[in-house]
């Protein structure tokens, strides 16, 4: 029986784990290795580790827990159930773990657009997050994607980073008078072609290409369409969730469960590295307080 069982080994989990193992706690990280931020090459806005490598945090990370009593177990969780004070959790292979107490640090993932030539260009030079890569993208040409109305208010937040910037709503004209106005009124230029291919190299974005058969010349984009739970197993275990679909917490990061708790993208505020560590952080020291409670005698 551990005493603590975490599900996710992002900043969220890994932090939360040497909190736990700096007290002493018998603690195992479960992971199934593809943490949100995967895709791009630097991860920045992290004081002390700004513009590292993902990879070579979590890596760093996890060499910092060896000295502690965490067990770093990578493979998926497929089932989790509260039952009798206890948590019992399903490995993929059908091997089954107890615990007294259960975090969720299991992310969230992002619902992309639809476009040719997307992939080896996002998180080079396509992103969703100014205060993550707007500082790289500053004074570049820079695209902001959304259908309908959904790029307006990114599209005049990233006149912050660049003056040229042009919206681009892929074929779709639902802009209001007053949204034109105010696009115009902040010199950000209104693209409404369809797109049909993004053309880069080595994932550098060059040009958006539209239906009209011109090609763009663009060097950063920008897009928010929307995120999901990586996991379902919050929905199973019974927690509540915001209007936005992240879980619902409180200050410690407790879920409405008795002794479990979600940290980091998977639950309420704000989607960064240092946010989801510090929630981390935050968990653990409640979980060990709420263990210190019930074996005071
Ligand atoms: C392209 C991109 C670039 C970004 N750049 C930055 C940046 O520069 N700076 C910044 O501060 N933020 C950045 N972010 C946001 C950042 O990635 C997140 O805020 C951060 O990763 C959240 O950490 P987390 O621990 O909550 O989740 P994650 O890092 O997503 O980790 C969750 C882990 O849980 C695992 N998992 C999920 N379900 C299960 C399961 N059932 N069983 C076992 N394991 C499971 C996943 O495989 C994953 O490894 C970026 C995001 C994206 C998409």
């Amino acid at each position: 029986m551990y005493d603590v069982i975490i599900i996710g080994g992002g900043p969220a989990g890994l932090n939360a784990a040497m909190i736990l193992g700096r007290s002493r706690r018998r603690v195992a990280v479960f992971d199934s290795g593809e943490p949100r931020n995967r895709w791009a090459r630097s991860m920045n806005g992290f004081l002390s580790s700004d513009g590292v490598n993902p990879g070579d945090f979590i890596k760093k990370g996890r060499a910092e827990l060896e000295k502690y009593s965490v067990d770093l177990i990578d493979i998926k969780i497929e089932s989790a159930t509260y039952s009798k004070g206890q948590y019992v959790v399903n490995d993929a292979n059908g091997k089954v773990y107890h615990a007294k107490k259960l975090l969720l640090a299991t992310g969230l993932q992002d619902d992309l657009p639809e476009l040719e030539g997307i992939l080896p260009l996002y998180g080079k030079s396509i992103h969703h997050c100014p205060y993550c890569d707007g500082w790289e993208s500053r004074d570049k040409a820079i695209a902001v994607y959304g259908k309908d109305r959904n790029g307006v208010g990114q599209a005049l937040a990233m006149k912050n980073w660049s003056d040229d910037v042009t919206l681009y709503t892929d074929g779709t004209t639902k802009l209001t008078r007053a949204d034109l106005e105010k696009l115009h009124n902040n010199r950000v230029k209104v693209n409404n072609a369809k797109i049909t291919e993004l053309e880069g190299t080595d994932g550098q974005l060059q040009f958006i290409v539209t239906d009209d058969g011109q090609k763009h010349p663009q060097e950063a984009m920008f897009f928010s369409t929307g995120t999901k739970q990586k996991s379902n197993l919050g929905q199973e275990l019974g927690c509540e969730f915001t209007s936005s679909g992240v879980i619902r917490t409180r200050r410690l990061q407790q879920a409405n469960i008795p002794g479990l708790y979600v940290a980091g993208d998977a639950a309420r505020d704000m989607q960064l590295v240092i946010v989801a560590a510090a929630e981390g952080a935050k968990a653990g020291v409640a979980i060990n307080m709420e263990l210190q409670e019930e074996e005071r005698e």
